[in-house]
């Protein structure tokens, strides 16, 4: 606790088989997940995955079908919310339009029946946080998107939670706001250390804000892991898409051959990709590849030559610092390749691919269920 009464280090939280339904629909299924005293956890998939319903599980106001909620290793199923110590975002914030700012911020702490002196003082802490002390007696509508949704953190802030849930609190603003209260979240969380769990669908977000992921897929989720072994080691195709991995090559591993995989595809190009100790020889998998790793060689490379493959280019759309291309190969697979700077390539064009072993990725085809 600092000098402000402000926690440095969170809680840690963990969830047990934890499950929701809501008759037929499964929301949320086994979730099985640990976040650290002080770590930012983003919960990243599409609409409708089941992040939503998790928050609500952990604020209490959703009960688990099956499974357990644990802070600090000790079971809170049983705690109610007000009891929980957990402040939430709300992607609408949720502010209250009759009550100005101060009102907004203070109503938790009037709620837990805070004396109204130390409830201001309190205030007034949040409000600086969050760099809105002079907007103290605003009422929400004479704020931007950016100050209201300062606000709500600022609201769910002074009720010192152990755990902060941010339930997509950037997707109201415009790109260049959200990157700005981006930076702000990412400062605020490494001075205050607060337990966070984040959810979007934003894979940038993600990305710059998290110091773990969990990537989810219908009510699953799909893998865990540090916003790296994330988006360099995918785990399968659901994860690999989602984050923009773009190329899949269905096929086999056959063999090994100079430390590195032989793989053949079902079409019967034989690529080398680098091996790595969660698969085994025989297993049938899928290659995939970042556009940006893919490469086009001159045709003289040779079609002989290792992970080379020859095709013709479909499509070249300049967007801006890189060129876009689909590339037909040998075979009938279409690839996406993405190289910086004008494009050097018309459609017709006959040019050579090249599978770097080391930017192959293997990973699963099919998702956990
Ligand atoms: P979004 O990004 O769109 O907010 P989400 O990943 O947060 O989506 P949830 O809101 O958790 O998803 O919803 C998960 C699933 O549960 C969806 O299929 C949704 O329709 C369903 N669901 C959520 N709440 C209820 C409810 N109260 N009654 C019935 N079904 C619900």
């Amino acid at each position: 606790v600092t000098a402000t009464g402000q926690r440095r280090s969170g809680t840690s939280v963990r969830l047990e088989n934890l499950s929701k339904k809501f008759g037929t629909t499964t929301a949320v299924r086994q979730a099985n997940l640990e976040i650290d005293h002080g770590e930012f956890m983003t919960l990243l998939g599409p609409s409708g995955c089941g992040k939503t319903t998790i928050l609500s599980m952990i604020l209490g106001i959703l009960e688990p079908s099956e499974g357990h909620i644990y802070f600090n290793n000790q079971m809170i199923d049983a705690l109610p919310m007000n009891k929980r110590d957990v402040g939430m975002v709300f992607q609408n914030y949720a502010l209250f339009p009759h009550m100005t700012v101060a009102k907004n911020v203070g109503f938790g702490l009037e709620m837990r029946k805070v004396p109204k002196k130390e409830r201001e003082k309190r205030v007034q802490e949040a409000l600086e946080m969050v760099q809105l002390s002079d907007f103290a007696d605003r009422f929400p509508k004479e704020l931007s998107g950016g100050q209201q949704q300062r606000v709500a953190l600022a609201r769910a802030l002074v009720i010192r939670p152990k755990v902060l849930l941010l339930d997509e609190p950037l997707s109201n603003l415009d790109a260049k706001l959200r990157k700005e209260m981006r930076i702000q979240l990412k400062k605020l969380h490494s001075e205050l250390k607060i337990t966070t769990i984040y959810v979007t669908h934003d894979q940038e977000e993600a990305l710059s804000l998290s110091t773990k992921i969990a990537v989810m897929s219908n009510g699953v989720i799909q893998q865990i892991g540090t916003p790296q072994q994330i988006f360099l080691r995918p785990k399968n195709y659901f994860v690999a898409n989602f984050i923009g991995y773009a190329n899949f090559i269905e096929g086999t591993l056959v063999d090994e051959k100079g430390g590195r995989f032989l793989f053949r595809s079902e079409s019967g190009k034989e690529l080398l990709v680098q091996k790595d100790e969660h698969h085994r020889i025989g297993q049938k998998v899928m290659l995939t590849i970042k556009p940006e790793n893919l490469r086009i060689v001159d045709q003289d490379a040779g079609e002989s030559s290792v992970n080379v493959c020859p095709g013709r280019i479909l499509v070249s759309d300049y967007v801006g610092s890189t060129t876009e291309y689909q590339i037909k190969a040998e075979g009938g697979d279409i690839f996406k390749v993405s190289v910086l700077g004008l494009k050097s390539y018309t459609p017709g064009h006959d040019v050579c691919l090249y599978f770097d072993p080391d930017a192959l990725i293997i990973i699963d085809k099919e998702l956990k269920s």
